[in-house]
């Protein structure tokens, strides 16, 4: 499973205040066998993303947090292209997580000078600065 995928996941918990994320949050929403969510947090804490504790979950280290910073920005400034663009408040969350991970960097830029300075995704939840 790709790691920014998976770090997007883990940064939303972190969002919502769940600062040590264990194998069995990370199973429920992936819906994966609880033993290879542990295996993923423990690559994801060998490629320096946070630390894995026995018995607790993943913490998220400096370059983790960042990563995920990254990624939910791009998301939600996505999100904000697809109001303009029309698109039902219901479906741009779904719609932009198709998406999020594959576009390239020319589009972002492009996304990042239309609504860089925008502080909230169009469902309102914060868009992280870097
Ligand atoms: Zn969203």
């Amino acid at each position: 499973m790709e790691t920014e995928f998976i770090i997007r996941t883990l940064f939303k918990a972190y969002e919502k205040g769940n600062y040590v994320v264990g194998p069995s949050h990370l199973s429920k929403e992936l819906d994966i066998p609880k033993s290879t969510a542990q295996k993923i947090l423990i690559q994801l804490s060998e490629l320096g993303y946070g630390f894995y504790v026995e018995r607790k979950g993943f913490i998220f280290s400096e370059k983790g947090l960042r990563e995920g910073k990254r990624i939910l920005r791009r998301h939600r400034l996505l999100e904000c292209l697809l109001e303009d663009l029309g698109m039902d408040k219901s479906e741009i969350c779904e719609e932009a997580s198709k998406i999020d991970l594959a576009f390239g960097s020319g589009l972002e830029r492009l996304i990042e000078e239309k609504y860089g300075k925008k502080e909230r995704c169009p469902c309102g939840k914060p868009i992280p600065s870097l």
